[in-house]
């Protein structure tokens, strides 16, 4: 058994701390807001007065929390008070350059860190099926991959400090430029009279194959679970989206790397959730580029 801290018990946060206690380790968490720590209780997590008393004598503490700099605060406050050698293992998605200030803050104070945000949404954190992608030294990854093993489906080693972040934002950035990809080649058959299962038929088993088609396909019918046969309520939201898309081109802007199409999802992103769609999956933005009103 290991003593695990949970900062951030939100809607990916409480699931995977609830897949911990049933792991059999002793949960201790603290979230900001008290109807998530409700939730928490009640799976079993022993809720904490703040986040300092519950990673003071934690083996490792996982964070799960907005975006950088809540990372940032919440490690400044509770990395000075940790146990020599104890791991911190930070789960969220944020970008590159906070993920490796907060491994710099963990190796000030004597602690081992690894950056391992996740795919695989809310349904992923529930059944214990997430993919953590995961960036620190071999040795702070050796010992976070057991602690990760009941949350996980899969877990990937991707490199030194601050590769997790990297990697989940160029895969985000490919499955964003590719749903619009997608959404387009149905709205051009529409018009062409094509219909969407021909389409799916074809191009599912085509070079235009791809995970946006064929597990998510953005119109209702050919793939009966993906969030279009249930107008489009998430699955994952455009919102988190489009996060997902501005972290990508606030690194590829600060590694000077040129990604047009990155640039071009993540203003059609803003402009559909600026149209009040941000809490529908994103695979809706099929109904802006027909024109549709949500
Ligand atoms: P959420 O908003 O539901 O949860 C975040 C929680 O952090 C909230 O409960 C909030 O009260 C808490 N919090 C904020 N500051 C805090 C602090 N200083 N101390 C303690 N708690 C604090 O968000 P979520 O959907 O659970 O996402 C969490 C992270 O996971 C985000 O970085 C998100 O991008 C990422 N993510 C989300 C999904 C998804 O489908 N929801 C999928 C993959 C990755």
């Amino acid at each position: 058994m290991t003593t695990i801290a949970f900062i951030g018990l939100g809607n990916m946060g409480n699931p995977m701390a609830a897949n911990l206690v049933k792991a059999g380790h002793a949960v201790l968490g603290f979230d900001l807001m008290p109807e998530h720590l409700e939730t928490a209780r009640n799976n079993g997590v022993t809720v904490m007065a703040n986040a300092a008393a519950a990673a003071k004598d934690a083996d490792v503490v996982i964070t799960m929390l907005p975006a950088g700099k809540h990372v940032l605060s919440v490690y400044e406050d509770i990395a000075p008070r940790m146990k020599k050698g104890a791991l911190l293992i930070d789960s969220s998605t944020i970008d590159v350059d906070s993920a490796r200030k907060a491994h710099a803050i963990a190796a000030k104070n004597g602690l081992h860190s690894v950056d391992a945000p996740v795919s695989g949404g809310t349904g992923g954190a529930a059944a214990g099926t997430l993919t953590f992608m995961a960036g620190g030294a071999k040795a702070a990854f050796d010992a976070a991959e057991p602690v990760l093993q009941p949350m996980a489906g899969r877990i990937v080693h991707c490199g030194d400090a601050g590769a997790g972040q990297a990697a989940k934002i160029c895969n985000n950035m490919i499955l964003g430029i590719s749903m619009i990809g997608v959404a387009e080649a149905f709205v051009l058959a529409e018009k062409l009279g094509l219909s969407h299962q021909a389409l799916f038929d074809v191009a599912s088993t085509s070079s235009g194959q791809c995970w946006s088609l064929t597990s998510y396909c953005p119109v209702p019918g050919p793939v009966p679970n993906s969030p279009a046969n249930r107008d489009y309520q998430p699955g994952f939201a455009a919102a988190l989206m489009l996060k997902d898309l501005k972290l990508s081109q606030e690194a590829a802007q600060q590694a000077g790397a040129v990604t047009p199409l990155g640039a071009e999802a993540t203003q059609l992103y803003a402009l559909y959730s600026a149209l009040g769609n941000g809490g529908a999956d994103f695979s809706g933005i099929i109904r802006f580029l027909r024109g549709e009103q949500a």
